[in-house]
């Protein structure tokens, strides 16, 4: 055995993996496989002047490499057992708040010692929104911001780098179960082998994670899909509540079909961006910590949950027909003006120009009542009035909607309680298992089963 573990993805499941093994059983042997680049070699080629749009880069920079999906991500670390993932139903809640609060700690230390945790305890917004038909959901969140995000995994690789081998740039083929332990395959009849092996994936290997199912008879069940547009309006509209709570999850439950919409992922002042699943191109932001790179613009996310039953199982193949539809009509991402919307007709670039709203993406004016189912459609307009209540402003004739936003959920993989699958010692961790869905729960998810080896040896 070269490796006592491997770890597949150096997403935040991972890195939290790797990071809680090097100070747990500094004597093992361990060994990280990541299909994406090295942290300061993960560039994506847009830069909105040469390269205006996605050109569907064999390996996505956004998406993959040290960090992971994460890296570039805005640094939310949501502390709560009410969004971002079912873990506590694996390992319970207390165990999973306070791994959360222990990455944290981890982050704090360093690099983000001077961002601040919002919290929603106590706050008056959760009366308003119950007088609107609204429901603001609890937790605690610290925002480290694009920029704090980055330095802080710069400082955790550098701190495990000559502990763990890296190997970048390295996707792995196959995962083969021996009479004891693991072959990792990869690259041209390539492999090592482990007694332990933590798979991490996150939602950029789902393909891959149905695959290795499939090869080595892993019960796995479909899971559902959230589709839904990026609302972006001036930053002051949503100030008392970015003020005080940073990111608020607000559930709202619509008349006509009685679905769930939400917010998800909120940006205040900060940019609405591409992102590529599978070379499909949808909507989703990112903020920045520092002034500087500040806009005057707010973003967040409306997603309705769409669940299917017997017999539609690929709920994410739905989404993705959703997200081709708009990449089809607008080449890429379409944005319309909410007025523009509700009076049935599309949006133009002279419209757009003249609006009080400046885009922070370059997306293609479009009419979203093409691409969106209508169910879908009529909830998030619904919701818009309600946020209206709330923010006065939010229904605004120039408030920006880019679509689609589509939120893919891995399908969820068979493991108990140990996050281990009916294999001994094969972990499935992080976004990958279908069980976490956030930067704190993938994150919790490695510290977690690190700590189950470690306790072995
Ligand atoms: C733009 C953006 C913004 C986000 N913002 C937030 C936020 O503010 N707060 C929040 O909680 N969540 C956010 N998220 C979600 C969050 O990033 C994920 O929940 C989290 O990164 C999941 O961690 P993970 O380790 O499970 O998977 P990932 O971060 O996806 O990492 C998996 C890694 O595995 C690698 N990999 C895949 N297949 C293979 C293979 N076969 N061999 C080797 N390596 C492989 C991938 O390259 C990737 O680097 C955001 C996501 C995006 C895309």
């Amino acid at each position: 055995m070269k490796y006592d573990v491997i770890i597949i993805g150096a997403g935040p499941g991972g890195i939290f993996s790797a990071y809680e093994l090097m100070k747990k059983s500094p004597g093992l042997k361990v060994a990280v496989f990541e299909a994406g680049y090295s942290l300061e070699k993960r560039r994506c080629p847009i830069d909105g002047k040469k390269v205006k749009s996605c050109i569907k880069c064999p390996t996505c920079a956004i998406m993959s490499g040290f960090g992971g999906a994460g890296a570039f991500s805005d640094g939310k670390y949501n502390i709560t057992n009410d969004f971002g993932g079912t873990l506590y139903e694996h390992i319970g809640r207390k165990e999973a708040i306070d791994l959360m609060y222990y990455v944290d700690e981890i982050n704090v230390n360093h690099g983000g010692e001077s961002t601040r945790m919002f919290s929603t305890a106590g706050t008056k917004f959760k009366k308003l929104c119950m007088q609107n038909k609204l429901k603001l959901l609890d937790a605690s969140v610290r925002h480290l911001g694009t920029d704090i995000n980055y330095i802080v995994l710069e400082n955790m690789y550098n701190e495990m780098k000559s502990h763990i081998d890296f190997y970048f740039h390295t996707p792995v083929e196959h995962v083969e179960k021996l009479e004891e332990g693991y072959r990792i395959h990869y690259g041209e009849d390539k492999y090592e082998d482990c007694e332990e092996c933590i798979i991490s994936v996150g939602r950029s290997g789902s393909k891959w994670m149905e695959k290795v199912c499939q090869e080595l008879d892993i019960p796995t069940k479909s899971n559902r899909v959230d589709i839904g547009v990026r609302v972006e309006l001036p930053a002051v509209i949503f100030s008392d509540l970015t003020d005080e709570l940073y990111e608020s999850k607000i559930v709202y439950r619509t008349e006509k079909f009685e679905d769930n919409v939400r917010t998800f992922c909120m940006n205040p002042n900060g940019i609405v961006v591409n992102e590529n699943t599978n070379g499909i191109v949808t909507v989703n932001g990112h903020s920045y910590e520092g002034a500087e790179k500040q806009t005057e613009n707010t973003n967040f996310a409306l997603l309705v949950a769409k669940h299917f039953s017997e017999p539609f199982k690929d709920s994410n193949g739905y989404g993705e027909s959703i997200a081709r539809l708009s990449n089809m009509l607008g080449g890429g991402v379409i944005v319309q003006r909410f007025g523009d919307l509700v009076r049935g007709r599309r949006s133009n670039t002279k419209r757009i120009e003249e609006g009080l709203v400046t885009p922070t993406l370059a997306a293609t004016p479009g009419d979203l009542s093409l691409v969106l189912p209508k169910r879908i459609l009529d909830g998030i307009i619904e919701m818009i009035y309600a946020l209206d209540k709330i923010a006065p402003g939010t229904a605004n004739d120039d408030t920006l909607l880019y679509g689609v936003e589509v939120k893919f959920y891995n399908m969820e993989v068979e493991i108990d309680e140990n996050l281990e699958s009916r294999y001994k010692g094969l972990y499935i961790i992080g976004d990958g298992s279908g069980v976490t869905h956030s930067l704190s729960h993938a994150s919790a998810s490695g510290v977690y089963v690190a700590r189950k080896i470690a306790e072995k040896q």
